[in-house]
Order: C-alpha cells, then sequence, then structure tokens
C-alpha cells in the first residue's frame, strides 16, 4: 500500500508539523498530476513497498517532534480496509492525529471514515465542473456523495480547488458553486507546470484569476474560509 514517506513536512498539514505517508494507485488520471510515479502502474510497479510497521515504528520515534500525520497518494481509499486499519493503528497505536487527502471517488469508504471518526482533518478535491469529471477518469456523482458526507463535518475540511486552465475557467467555477455550497473552508491552489501525465505544460493563471476567484467565492457562499496557496 505505502511506497513513499517523509519524515517533516510544514505544509501539508495545517498547522502541525507532519510526516507525509504516499499510497500508490490512483483511478484518475489529472492530465495536470505530477504523482506520475504514484499513479502509473508502469512507474508504481519498479518502487519498492514500505511495510506499515515500518512506517508505524519510525512515526513512533518522530512522535514528540512531529504533531500529525498525512496520508495522501495516488487514491488512499483506493485501499479501503486495510487503509482503515493503517489509520486506526496511527491514531490508537502511534496516538498521531491524521489528515486524509483524496479525490473522492469511493464515497463508502469516506462514510466509514466519518462513522468512525478517526479523520482529524480532510482534504476533498474538486477537480472541475460536474460534466467534465469524464476528462480526469472520474465519475462525479461519487464525488457528489463524498461531499454531502463531509460537509457536515465544516472546519475539519478543505475543498481543494487546483487551478489548471483547461479544467478551472470561470464557467466551470460557476457550475461548481452549487455543490461548494456548505463548506466552510476552500483552498484555491495554483497550478504549476511541473512534468505531468499529460507531458503538456499549461501556462498558469496569473494573480489576477486567483483574485478573481478568491472574491467570486467568497461573494457566493455564506460563511466561507478560503485558503490562498497561490
Ligand atoms: S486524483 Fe490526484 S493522484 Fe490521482 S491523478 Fe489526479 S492529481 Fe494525480
Amino acid at each position: 500500500m505505502i511506497k513513499g514517506f517523509r519524515g517533516t513536512s510544514l505544509v501539508d498539514y495545517p498547522g502541525k508539523i507532519s510526516s507525509v505517508v504516499f499510497t500508490y494507485g490512483c483511478n484518475f488520471r489529472c492530465p495536470y498530476c505530477y504523482n506520475i510515479d504514484l499513479v502509473l502502474p508502469e512507474r508504481y510497479s519498479k518502487l519498492e513497498d514500505i511495510p506499515e510497521d515500518v512506517v508505524i515504528e519510525e512515526l513512533k520515534r518522530r512522535k514528540g517532534f512531529i504533531k500529525g500525520v498525512v496520508i495522501t497518494g495516488g487514491e488512499p481509499t483506493l485501499w479501503e480496509r486495510k487503509l482503515v486499519y493503517f489509520i486506526e493503528r496511527v491514531v490508537y497505536e502511534v496516538g498521531l492525529p491524521v489528515k486524509l487527502d483524496t479525490n473522492g471517488s469511493l464515497p463508502d469508504v469516506v462514510k466509514s471514515l466519518v462513522e468512525m471518526d478517526i479523520i482529524d482533518y480532510w482534504a476533498i478535491d474538486f477537480k472541475t465542473a460536474p460534466e467534465r469529471y469524464k476528462e480526469v477518469k472520474g465519475d462525479f456523482s461519487k464525488v457528489e456523495k463524498s461531499f454531502e458526507y463531509l460537509k457536515p463535518l465544516g472546519f475539519r475540511v478543505e475543498v481543494r480547488i487546483t487551478c489548471y486552465p483547461p479544467l478551472v475557467g470561470k464557467d466551470e467555477i460557476k457550475k461548481m458553486i452549487p455543490y461548494l455550497e456548505g463548506f466552510k473552508r476552500i483552498a484555491i491552489q495554483k497550478y504549476e507546470p511541473y512534468d505531468s501525465i499529460s507531458g503538456e505544460k499549461v501556462e498558469p493563471y496569473t494573480k489576477e484569476f486567483y483574485l478573481w476567484l478568491k472574491e467570486f467565492l467568497l461573494e457566493n457562499l455564506r460563511d466561507l474560509e478560503v485558503i490562498e496557496r497561490f
């Protein structure tokens, strides 16, 4: 399940120094994705698996310095029971809170984790307008269900919008607004033209777009906090 580990991060868990655990495999294919080694089977098959026990021991060793654990991917929820068991170990055996990153494509796994109340902080992606989800090989009806399970958690959830110009423009944002209603925290993320799955390097937006987006969200959604990552 795990093919990557970063011992210390200052930026992945809001307000906490964390370690980051990377699971492999993803059911989406976002053109801008730069986690190629964890997403494409021909790439991750060449990486060593890191046993969960090794990661748990490393987390115990670092506890005291790190204050949380981020689980990201790939798409962690694809691991279902195995993921749930690992999270339980981090929370109850190591004693650290967990942040989980997800694309929201497996609402049943999201629902179980919400019911178990073992995730301290969630980050869920909103990739583009619902009708364009097929362009990332996703099914928005499933993501929408995950949204509904997460909305009641308030400030423990952030919705991440990565502003990749071909998928996120003003028209798409307008279509995304009704589904964002009820979330308390939205992170506007800058797209950077790294080496990606599509191999295309698209010209990123200028700051003007990000500022427009922030204003637009605040005008159209109630009780909202916008996190600027641009
Ligand atoms: S959902 Fe995330 S990991 Fe999967 S392809 Fe998209 S950006 Fe990459």
